[in-house]
């Protein structure tokens, strides 16, 4: 077997304990004779499963009893609908606009209600976190958006904004994790867990009690319902159990690792790997300004399309797969989530430095 160095921004690398043992578990899950994926959600053993999977996120996270933890479908793109049909009570929140996915959220908005740009970074092709230390804020606003970590551009907030006492309601599909949270500044955390936590087809919404109601937008469909799935647990219908189990092993290895405050510092130490060969080389350089860079995300350019795409197919050649940038920004980005292990990124600079020799 030989698994390669993936750095996919998502579907994203998973660790290979938890692919291990999902393996050994495959066609007899503890002694019951069938997979997860053949199991009936109504069953004792998959309630222990999501039971579990929340309690271990819960702690992990240090999750407070008054928010409610949800694992949808749908995608992270879904709840771009769901967070202003569940919230928008005046029918007016604020976006701040700090890349693509960031942009889909503010512009689905818009369908629902007042959608405003608080701050943006579209000038400088969002290669940088706007200053949101004191940001025109309505009052009536419901609530206020971000996209934590923009996985495309690879910037990352390091401070919150200042939402002057609204709802601070957040992306957080590619940081998930990555680092300890405090959830009580927040209304809503969400993210799509196919970037830094399981498989696609997970969605987990972490949101307040008092934001979960059953005032939501005329003409709201019942699962995009926040209040129906929280009354349920989760399995008004059928959940994406496969997902949620696997979800449940990664939260398992977390804690095994040592929660979050090991994977922040690990993540550092990671990124620090690479940010500072980009800031040495000749060839390469970082496209972020420094203050802003993502953990998670390290988008890359050598200035030269011809030499970008040499360098991906040389890197792939070896074994280090998925380095090709967005289709929208060109150039490379590394995505060196919780499981991408510290000697994938040593090695991965290592061929950097090589090829930049070969090429000088
Ligand atoms: C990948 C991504 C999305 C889209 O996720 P889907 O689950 O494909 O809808 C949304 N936001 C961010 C920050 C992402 O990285």
């Amino acid at each position: 077997m030989s698994r390669v160095y993936n750095f996919s921004a998502g579907p994203a690398v998973l660790p290979e304990e938890v692919l291990q043992e999902a393996a050994d578990e495959m066609l007899d899950y503890r002694g019951c004779g069938m997979s997860v994926m053949e199991m009936s959600h109504r069953s004792k053993v998959f309630d222990d499963i999501i039971k579990d999977a929340e309690k271990d996120l819960r702690e992990l996270m240090n999750i407070p009893d008054n928010y409610k933890v949800l694992f949808l479908q749908g995608g992270a793109s879904q709840q771009f609908a769901a967070v202003p049909m569940n919230l928008m009570k005046n029918k007016k929140a604020g976006y701040i606009v700090t890349g693509q996915w960031a942009k889909k959220a503010y512009q689905e908005a818009q369908m629902y209600g007042e959608a405003i740009e608080l701050a943006s970074s579209a000038d400088q092709t969002f290669s940088y976190i706007p200053d949101c230390s004191d940001l025109d804020i309505p009052d009536d606003l419901d609530y206020v958006y971000i996209c934590e970590n923009n996985t495309i551009y690879g910037t990352k907030y390091k401070k919150l904004p200042n939402t002057k006492g609204k709802t601070l309601v957040a992306d957080v599909s590619s940081c998930f994790l990555s680092e300890p949270v405090d959830v009580t500044k927040y209304g809503v955390i969400y993210g799509g867990v196919q970037k830094n936590i399981g498989p696609a087809g997970v969605v987990i919404v972490i949101a307040r009690e008092d934001l979960i109601t059953d005032d939501v937008l005329p003409g709201t469909p019942t699962m995009l319902k926040w209040k129906t799935q929280a009354d349920k647990d989760s399995l008004y219908n059928t959940p994406p159990c496969y997902g949620i189990y696997i979800c449940g092993k990664v939260f398992e290895w977390l804690k095994k690792m040592g929660g979050l405050e090991e994977m922040q510092r690990r993540n550092i130490e990671k990124a620090k790997i690479l940010y500072d060969f980009l800031d040495e080389s000749k060839l390469f350089k970082g496209t972020v300004r420094k203050e802003d860079r993502s953990l998670m995300n390290v988008p890359f350019v050598t200035g030269d399309k011809d030499m970008d795409a040499k360098f991906v197919k040389e890197a792939t050649e070896a074994g280090f797969v998925n380095l090709k940038g967005h289709r929208t920004v060109g150039g490379m980005r590394a995505s060196i989530y919780n499981a991408m292990p510290k000697e994938g990124v040593e090695k991965l600079v290592a061929f950097m430095k090589k090829f930049e020799k070969e090429n000088a």
